[in-house]
């Protein structure tokens, strides 16, 4: 089965009943879920974003070792930076204010999401 939407290949499931194998159809297309979920988590970032723009509260920044630039954690949702990232748990944490200087330290694709939530706000 194709999905219909971004055209990728879904995989049947395959489960035991009643003593024989039986195909079900993929129930969502990870790949457009995926899609909704982050873009749904982005317009959430707005509600909070407020204090942190301001630079009155910390943001949260995620780094694989050995990295120069840090992402920007989405809130809410742990596993995904502003850029789309996957965040490991292993990642380095550090918790620091929003300014000039934090500003050149960032991804540039996360800085660029944020700016772009920024205008959406105002
Ligand atoms: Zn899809
Ligand atoms: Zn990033």
């Amino acid at each position: 089965m194709i999905c219909p939407v971004c055209h990728t290949g879904l995989e049947w499931t395959t489960r035991m009943e009643g003593g024989q194998h039986r195909r079900f159809n993929a129930l969502a297309c990870p790949v457009c879920l995926q899609q909704k979920s982050r873009a749904f988590y982005l317009q959430l970032q707005k509600e909070y974003l407020p204090p942190v723009l301001a630079g009155e509260t910390d943001m949260t920044l995620t780094y694989p070792a050995g990295a120069r630039r840090y992402h920007i954690r989405l809130m809410g949702e742990p596993t995904h930076a502003f850029c789309g990232e996957a965040v490991s748990r292993n990642w380095f944490k550090r918790y620091l204010r929003l300014d000039d200087q934090l500003r050149a330290q960032l991804c540039p694709r996360c800085l660029e999401v944020l700016d772009q939530l920024r205008q959406e706000m105002s």
